[in-house]
Parts: C-alpha cells; structure tokens; sequence
C-alpha cells in the first residue's frame, strides 16, 4: 500500500477546506484535459521509476491549484512538502525544504510568483541538476560548496504566470492552466459535498449554488456551507430552492455569484471614473483594498463574463457590465471624456 504523505495544510486555506478538498486526483471534479495530461505524465514516470517532472499550475483562486498539488503525492505515494513563496525571502529559507526532499518526493511552492529573485536563481540548479551551490564563510575566507540533493519533483501555484521570469518559467516541463469550471461541474461539486457534510439538497438547489459561485470550487464550497448553517438555523436542515436563495441573497451574492466587492468594483468604474478607462490603482485606491486583491481575485471572473474590459488605457465597463447594476452606459461609448453622467 502506498504510504500516507506528510501534509502541511497550506498556510491560506481555511481549517474546513481540508474536509471538502479532494485526496486523490480521481475524485476531483473537471479539468479533464489536465487531469488526462498529468496521468499520462505519472503513468510514464512511475514505470521510469524516475521523479515527475516539475509542474507549474496558474489560474485564479480557488480552482484547484492546491489541490492537484497535494493529490499528485498520494497518487505517486510520494511525500510532499509545502511552502509558500511569499514566505521564501532568502535561499537560507529555501534550504531545509530542498535537503529534507526525499528521492522523488514533491516539494510544492505556492504563490511561487512572490519568491525573491535570489531565492529563485538558488533554485536553478536545484531544478535541473538536483544541486544546491553553498557559500561559507565570506570576503575572502568565502568558499562555494557544490551540494548534490535526491532528484525531486517541483510543484509551482501561481496566480500570474505574467509575473514568473522566463527561466523560471522555462524550467518546468509542464505547464497547465486552470480555467473557470462549468456549471454542471460545480453543481456535481456542491452534490457530492453536501454529502460530506451531510446536508439533503435538492438538485435545483445545487445547480442554484453552483450559478452563483463565479465559476469556482472554493465559493461554490463557502456557498454550500452559509446555505447549510441558513438551513439549519432558519429552516428544517433541508436545502430546498427557496432555503438556497434567500440564504444567498443575505449573503450579498446576487444572479452573476458576485458578491458585495465584485459590485463595489463595478460600481466604482461606472460611477467615479464614468465607466472608464481607469487604471487598477486608481480603483483599488478609491475602493480601499491592495490592486493586487482586484489583479488576482475580483478581476478574473469579471474579465470572463465580459461585464469589465481590459484597455491600454486601462479597465472600462462594457455595456453588459452597466446593465448588471441597473445604469445605461454614459453617452459617446462611454469612453471617459464624456463628461460626469451619474452626478
Ligand atoms: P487554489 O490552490 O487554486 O487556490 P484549491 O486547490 O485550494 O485552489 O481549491 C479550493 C477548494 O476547492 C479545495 O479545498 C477543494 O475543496 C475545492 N476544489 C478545487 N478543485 C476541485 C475539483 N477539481 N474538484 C472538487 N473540488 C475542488
């Protein structure tokens, strides 16, 4: 039997998430053309008997990234390590990672866009010779030692792709991006977890959840869960259509799954900057919130359903984004020289 990896829960993720979040790759749901990708690349490097390549995930948050990085392991019977890039501000803080790495183990590196560049080119040579170059000592007492480690494997989660080095980016042999789920992939989702968390749903119900999530696993998660203590607290336990819904609409979510920020951010372009172009700090410092919050949380889905464009002159309400809040585009295409029209 394969053995039982050492976890350390990822630092972000919330406790509960461990419940809901999928052991093996076999019970994920969606993804296929990754999933079907990273099998083949298992199968051959099992029968090599040789480590897996290094993979880098992208995509927004909470579409699994995580989680294929902890179901990889299990599948290989493989032990796993994580880390988070933010976290590696030195290659002294990289070292115990790379020399407790056992032959063909996973180390994973999440949000490895925030590693500081020297942490970085310290991982070079760890990446493709499984070797690690130590300095002792300086000024001229300094000396290099050569270090070799056991050939591992590199997992890497980033949010931005655009934000990774070229060489960084070109040390991993494979890169897969995850996209948006559908529906009826999130719907499947909130099914199987209400199970798990032993709650009755109905199946409108679910598809009602899985609508209203932004095309993502964790909220569709967060959702199911709000609904079920809703249920519970307001109703008789049971997730019926209208349990669903009102739960939903006191949470702020509204038709789209945007929440209260989602809105604010639409809000802000129409109203402050008439629609735009604007640029994404001038935003977030209007809305109070760090523009990498928008960047990589609000923006993506936003970006998708094409309530919000991206410009060279910066982010602009399309006419279906005016629609969403209820206010007609301002005159001329709204291109931000009309003039105020929601004064
Ligand atoms: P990321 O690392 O991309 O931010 P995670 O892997 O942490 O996202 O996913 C967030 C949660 O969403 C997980 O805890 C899990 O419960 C759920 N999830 C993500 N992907 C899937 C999937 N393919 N099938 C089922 N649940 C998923």
């Amino acid at each position: 039997m394969a053995r039982e990896p050492i976890l350390q829960p990822p630092m972000e993720s919330p406790e509960e998430d461990r419940d809901l979040r999928p052991q093996r790759m076999r019970d994920m749901v969606g993804q296929r053309e990754v999933y079907e990708r990273l099998q083949i690349a298992i199968t051959s490097a099992v029968k090599r008997g040789e480590p897996l390549g290094h993979i880098l995930f992208d995509g927004p948050p909470g579409l699994g990234k995580t989680t294929f990085a902890t179901c990889i392991p299990r599948d290989l019977g493989a032990s796993c390590q994580i880390a988070s890039g933010a976290t590696l501000k030195a290659p002294k803080d990289l070292i115990p990672y790379l020399t407790n790495a056992e032959e063909r183990s996973i180390l994973f590196i999440d949000e490895i866009h925030r590693m500081q560049k020297a942490v970085e080119e310290f991982l070079y040579p760890a990446m493709e010779d499984f070797r690690i170059d130590l300095t002792l000592g300086d000024g001229v007492n300094a000396r290099t030692i050569n270090m070799s480690l056991k050939p591992f494997t590199l997992i890497g989660a980033t949010t931005r792709t655009g934000l990774l080095s070229a060489p960084l980016r070109d040390r991993f042999q494979m890169q897969q991006h995850l996209d948006f789920y559908s529906l009826e992939e999130l719907a499947e989702i909130v099914r199987r977890n209400s199970k798990k968390l032993q709650v009755s749903i109905t199946d409108e119900s679910a598809a009602e959840i899985a609508a209203r999530s932004r095309g993502t696993p964790r909220l569709a998660n967060n959702r199911l869960r709000w609904v079920r203590d809703y249920a519970i607290t307001k109703a008789d336990g049971r997730i019926t259509l209208t349990v669903a819904r009102d739960a939903l609409v006191m949470l702020g979510v509204d038709q789209l799954g945007l929440d209260p920020q989602d809105r604010k951010y639409l809000i802000t372009i129409a109203r402050v900057f008439e629609g735009g172009p604007v640029g994404v700090e001038a935003v977030a410092h209007t809305m109070n919130v760090a523009p990498d919050t928008l960047v990589d949380e609000t923006e993506p889905f936003l970006l998708r359903s094409e309530l919000v464009i991206r410009t060279p002159r910066g982010r602009k309400l399309t006419p279906k984004g005016f629609d969403h809040l209820g206010l007609s585009p301002p005159e001329g295409g709204g291109d931000g020289d009309q003039g105020l029209l929601f004064s």
